[in-house]
């Protein structure tokens, strides 16, 4: 983990990974998704800002939870939304 990031990145030890694949606001709505990202404070399964709804960027709005991991296969980085801090684990 790389230091001086952000307070809310520093705080995590273990990466929250991805339960299932899916955006399950999506589902509900039939809609579809391009990639997912994974709430780090709740675990919320939530699409990126290019996939039509925004899922992740919303409940991160909504719910305050700060931090998303990528959920996709391959990629290792970890994003703050209030501090606009990427990170690569
Ligand atoms: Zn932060
Ligand atoms: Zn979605
Ligand atoms: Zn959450």
């Amino acid at each position: 983990m790389a230091p001086g990031t952000c307070s809310h990145i520093d705080a995590i030890t273990t990466v929250n990974a991805a339960k299932h694949r899916k955006c399950d606001e999506c589902v509900k709505i039939g809609s579809r998704w391009v990639h997912l990202r994974v709430c780090q404070e709740c675990g919320a399964i939530g699409c990126c800002d290019d996939s039509p709804n925004r899922h992740a960027t919303a409940h991160a709005r909504a719910s305050t939870h700060p931090v998303i991991a990528s959920a996709e296969p391959g990629e290792r980085w970890l994003y703050c939304y209030p501090d606009d801090a990427f990170a690569e684990y």
